[in-house]
């Protein structure tokens, strides 16, 4: 009979998928529903980007590029390493993909085996223990608290290690928390990896320019002896509003990143020409916008910080990067909560989607049950309706 893979199996459908089908279903009613759930900036991407991309359709660079991207924009993206991170790679050492999404999901693809473990920080991004379950391997999650500001402690990484460990992922800024390793707290993760040859990096750098004004650090720059076993992942998505572009690269040591080459050359190939255009003036330019989306992003933050200050039992660590709000909702589901009869985080997100119109993601998809992630990439005044229609909903009359 028609059957999928074993390895289909192995990937469950997402815990949004509930919330999404919600959403869905309001809107084909002619509801509208505020999404606080999708993870892009609503920003345009810059102009000067989007008209590179207009002069390379114009150009007819319309076919197919070398498989890790054109020479431009691999020497567009050293630049950007050596300018930002005071990290040199040379072009075989860089590889652009389509999204960073493509390079983290090929890295495991290309050095995971069944039994392999890679140990991820909860809350995490909800396609990395998907994307490890996929190669056969297993996620090995270490959950963090909101006191220890959402990171991986030395302690909590050295018991989590085994012989069958091969990647430790870090995030910063992170995805749900937006937070922040500094140089000091990285060094000592690295001081806990050194040790064991077989454990690479991936050092998930996205969300690198998204910062209210804590310095960055990523792990290559506090370990270049590590060179051999780090891999370092960005992109243009979050720092230039490009999501839709298909656009990340990553750069590491040779033998990895020739097997994400063969990998793509035979599944996608190059990133989209036109994309690897926009990318190179992306990184070129100085993000003259940056200043600007900084201050807009930090005022959303704190409309939603003050809306969660103003519910009784909730709270939030305050973000230091990213667009996202990580709200605690536990107490208030053992309370307000069970009296109207919602018990998870996911009846939460649910019935705030009937009731305040608005749609936010449960904690549970990332890996931590009783919060919901508040995304605050949506127009200023639409946030802070949204906002007052949550308060006005969870606070008990
Ligand atoms: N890593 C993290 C932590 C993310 O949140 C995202 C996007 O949501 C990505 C990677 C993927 O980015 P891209 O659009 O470049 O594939």
């Amino acid at each position: 009979a028609l059957h999928l893979a074993k390895r289909m199996g192995r990937v469950g459908t997402s815990p949004t998928a509930a919330v999404s089908e919600r959403v869905r279903a309001f809107q084909r009613d002619g509801i509208e529903i505020t999404n606080l759930g999708e993870g892009e900036l609503d920003f345009a991407t810059p102009d000067h980007v989007a008209d590179a991309a207009k002069q390379a359709i114009d150009r007819h660079e319309t076919k197919y590029t070398a498989v890790a991207g054109t020479a431009a924009l691999k020497e567009a993206i050293r630049t950007k390493f050596r300018r930002d991170n005071e990290l040199d790679f040379s072009a075989d050492e860089i590889i652009a993909a389509s999204g960073a999404k493509q390079i983290i999901f090929n890295a495991f693809l290309a050095t995971l085996d069944a039994g392999d473990q890679v140990i991820i920080a909860a809350p995490y991004w909800v396609s990395y223990p998907d994307m490890i379950r996929l190669t056969g391997a297993d996620p090995v999650v270490v959950s963090t608290t909101a006191d220890q500001g959402w990171k991986l402690t030395p302690d909590a990484l050295a018991k989590a290690i085994t012989p069958h460990t091969r990647w430790v992922v870090l995030n910063s800024p992170g995805n749900p928390t937006g937070a922040i390793y500094t140089a000091a707290e990285l060094a000592a993760l690295l001081e806990v990896i050194s040790p064991h040859p077989q454990i690479l990096v991936l050092a998930d750098d996205i969300y690198e320019p998204l910062r209210y004004g804590m310095p960055f650090a990523t792990p290559l720059q506090i370990r270049p002896d590590l060179r051999d076993r780090i891999l370092t992942v960005n992109g243009v998505s979050k720092s230039h509003a490009m999501t839709g572009w298909r656009l990340g690269y990553g750069a590491g040591p040779r033998w990895l990143i020739a097997a994400l080459d063969i990998l793509q050359s035979q599944s996608t190939s190059n990133p989209s020409s036109i994309s690897q255009a926009a990318a190179v003036a992306a990184l070129n330019a100085p993000p003259i916008f940056l200043q600007s989306w900084l201050e807009t992003l930090a005022a959303r933050r704190d409309i939603v910080l003050d809306m969660i200050a103003g519910i009784p039992s909730c709270s939030a660590r305050r973000p230091d990067g990213a667009f996202y709000v990580f709200m605690a909702v536990s107490k208030w589901l053992a309370t307000t909560g069970q009296t109207l009869g919602l018990k998870t985080d996911v009846d939460m997100a649910s019935w705030l989607i009937e009731t305040a119109r608005v749609a936010t993601v449960p904690g549970s998809a990332f890996g931590t049950p009783g919060h919901l992630r508040i995304a605050y990439a949506v127009e200023t005044q639409v946030l802070r309706d949204s906002c007052e229609r949550i308060k006005a909903a969870c606070t008990p009359r």
